[in-house]
């Protein structure tokens, strides 16, 4: 049997096509009514199954041009079709011959069995007659279908509605989402940049952080530094990330490791390592620890102090440290200078001090014993060991001088002189205090090196350091001196600390080849009293008072030395702009001439008051005795004799000696005046406006020097 197949949708026309050919059926496809009727004409089957709506032609017109072709009107015409407006599309179909309505959708074997079912009992039927008229049935069929397809585009337009509703809804729920999502990732963009831009805040800080920053991972690797860590080292950042700290920071230990830092013994002992370890450990900061490092720079190791704090920070969720250093050795410096000059200070406010009472107390042994040596003959034997006593205070007096050096509180008698004109003078001297052994050479600069110096303490300085090298050199060697003319700059007076100022300056260097000196030494041989040399055989004063003559120069003393090598030490002084006429010294006169004046004593020290008193009436002197100044104005005033020579003491209490000068010479101007003092410096100096008639002598007095200035002064 050949059927023929209408149906526009596939799966169906695929499903009913395969349901008939299973029982034994011929099957034509067709997917409207047109392509139906064209196959109908041409193929002529024994029977068609139709869907009722199809597009180009439905059913029921595919079906009344069956019936109106006589050829085709004869084929049995089943519909199988959903129901849409309940039974008029059947009722319309009956009407129009379909042998049956068969509704969709059915189980293949029931349509089957329908199928079969209809085909025979066609056979039985025989054809019924058309009762009805053809206008009428026309009629009937246009009124009916209408109906039905206007019922049918009903539904299709509310289902059209409908599903245009829905669509609407779909379509406002996807532009919601779609603004939603926009917002999200503007929101995101937002998020991104400023997280970029507080990156970028962050690295600029890190980088320019004005002290040195590392970040170190748990194994003490560089994971990031900024730019000063780098200039610390004199490295790049890429020679510093993944090494170990010590390591990156080029501590000489840990490069000289060939394990890398935590390995070598002092790695051990290591204050950064041991900081950093602590914080990476116990997750605990620390806070401005001091660390002294050997770091290799350009080449040199040279030993740096730094300050270090350590905090533990999360880091792309890796445990850190970071490491924040800062080099303070050049502070360090600057510290251990500046207590190196207020010990010097102190210490030399101690020595002054000392040497100005042991001075008070010397001049009276020296004086009483002067007055015992006149009152015994010359073959006494009571004369020697007077000799011995003076020789001893003498010899103390000395100490006491070079403490007064030492401290600065000695008078200064400062010329304009040439530095090379001094070396000259000691040249010879210096050659027989330093021996054979030794050779000394002596190259003063070409021309005059003027500076404002009191001579004999420059050529003291001279001595001191000559002996020691003499010292420094038991088996022979070198002695280099020389002269020369230098400028300094601002960066050497700042950290050399000292009252003058830069510019040109005289520089002494005094160079040998001896034994040389450690670091430990090199700090402590300004102080008085440091010696290294065996008792009785050195004083410890030698270059305290280099140092405080130096000093009171407006100068700079600096040592450089090394074990086994040899020293060098430079003097600079300051430079005047021409040398002044050195002065001849007068010679002494040995025995004093004795006097008759009446002389005005004032000293507040008993024992020295008591002997000055005694060596002047000795050598038939009046005298009158004041306790202070203010005693001493008013014994002036009291005076029925007149007085020829005031001899003041410069500080004594109430009254200075100055202060008692000034008054009694606004009662008699012109009037002759000796100042004394074991504690006179240049301030005093000033304060007492040395004038001609105003002379100063230094304690302890010899008696012989006392005696001859009271006769030069009065005469
Ligand atoms: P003294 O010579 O009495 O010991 P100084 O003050 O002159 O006292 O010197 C102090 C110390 O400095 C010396 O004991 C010595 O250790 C050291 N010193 C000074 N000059 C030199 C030198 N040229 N070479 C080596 N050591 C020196
Ligand atoms: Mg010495």
């Amino acid at each position: 049997m050949n059927v023929l197949i209408v149906e526009d949708h596939s799966d169906d026309r695929k499903l009913l096509h395969y349901t008939l050919e299973h029982n034994g059926c011929t099957v034509i496809e067709a997917q409207d009514g047109q392509q139906g009727l064209e196959l109908a004409t041409r193929l002529k089957p024994d029977i068609i199954i139709s869907d009722a709506l199809m597009p180009r032609m439905d059913g029921f017109q595919f079906l009344r041009a069956l019936k109106a072709d006589p050829e085709l009107s004869s084929i049995p015409f089943i519909f199988y079709s959903a129901v849409y407006t309940g039974e008029s599309e059947e009722n319309l179909a009956i009407s129009l011959g379909a042998a049956a309505f068969v509704i969709k959708p059915m189980e293949p074997e029931e349509l089957w069995a329908r199928i079969s079912m209809i085909m025979e009992s066609l056979h039985a039927r025989t054809s019924a007659a058309m009762h009805a008229s053809m206008d009428e049935r026309e009629e009937h069929f246009l009124r009916e279908y209408g109906r039905i397809v206007a019922t049918k585009l009903e539904e299709k337009v509310l289902e059209l509605e409908q599903s245009l509703a829905l669509r609407k809804q779909a379509e406002d729920e996807l532009r919601r989402l779609n603004a939603e999502l926009h917002g999200e990732i503007a929101e995101r963009k937002r998020a991104e940049i400023s997280l970029r831009e507080h990156e970028q805040e962050l690295a600029i800080i890190f980088e320019n952080a004005p002290f040195m920053m590392m970040l170190l991972d748990s194994e003490r690797r560089v994971h990031r530094v900024n730019y000063l860590t780098c200039s610390l080292t004199g490295t790049s950042s890429n020679n510093m990330i993944d090494r170990r700290v010590g390591e990156a920071l080029r501590c000489a230990h840990a490069v000289n490791s060939d394990e890398g830092c935590g390995f070598s013994p002092y790695c051990e002992e290591c204050v950064v390592r041991r900081t950093v370890m602590d914080t990476s450990d116990t997750g605990r900061s620390n806070h401005q620890v001091e660390a002294r490092l050997p770091i290799t720079r350009d080449g040199k190791e040279q030993s740096v102090v730094l300050l270090l704090s350590t905090t533990k920070v999360v880091v792309a969720n890796q445990d850190m440290v970071l490491l924040s250093l800062q080099d303070i050795s050049e502070y360090k410096k600057l510290e251990a200078q500046l207590h190196h000059a207020q010990k010097m200070e102190s210490i030399g406010t101690l020595a002054g001090g000392i040497a100005h009472d042991f001075n008070n107390i010397l001049t009276v042994i020296i004086g009483y014993g002067d007055i015992a040596l006149m009152g015994v003959g010359d073959d006494d034997p009571m004369r020697q060991h007077i000799g011995h006593i003076m020789g001893a205070a003498r010899r103390a007096a000395c100490l006491a001088q070079d403490l007064l050096l030492f401290s600065r509180k000695q008078l200064s008698d400062k010329r304009k002189t040439d530095l090379n004109e001094i070396l000259g003078s000691v040249d010879k001297f210096l050659r027989r205090v330093i021996g054979e052994d030794i050779t000394c050479t002596i190259t003063p600069a070409d021309g005059k090196i003027p500076v404002f110096a009191d001579t004999h303490q420059i050529e003291q300085v001279l001595m001191n350091l000559a002996i020691n090298a003499r010292d420094a050199l038991p088996k022979g060697g070198l002695l280099s001196i020389a002269t020369e003319r230098i400028r300094l700059d601002e960066e050497f007076i700042t950290t050399h600390g000292g009252s003058g100022g830069s510019g040109m300056y005289a520089l002494l260097t005094v160079t040998d080849t001896g034994t040389g000196m450690d670091m430990e030494t090199c700090r402590k041989i300004f102080d008085p009293f440091f010696t290294t040399k065996e008792i009785g055989k050195g004083t410890g004063l030698g270059l305290a008072v280099v140092y405080g003559i130096v000093k009171q120069h407006d100068g700079y003393i600096t040592v450089y030395s090394e074990p086994g090598l040899g020293t060098t030490f430079r003097v600079y002084l300051p430079l005047c702009k021409s040398a002044g006429n050195s002065i001849e010294t007068e010679p002494r006169n040995l025995m004093p001439a004795r006097g008759t004046e009446t002389v005005l004593l004032a000293e507040d020290d008993e024992s020295v008051r008591n002997m000055v008193l005694a060596l002047l009436q000795n050598f038939g002197y009046k005298v009158i005795v004041a306790v202070d100044g203010e005693d001493a104005v008013q014994k002036y005033r009291e005076s029925s004799e007149p007085v020829q020579l005031l001899l003041f003491d410069v500080i004594m209490p109430k009254k200075s000696g100055k202060e008692a000068y000034d008054e009694i010479s606004k009662i008699e101007p012109g009037i002759k005046v000796i100042f004394a003092s074991g504690y006179a410096s240049d301030t005093i100096r000033q304060k007492a406006r040395v004038s001609d008639n105003v002379m100063l002598i230094s304690k302890p007095y010899i008696p012989i020097e006392l005696l001859g200035m009271v006769r030069k002064v009065l005469d």
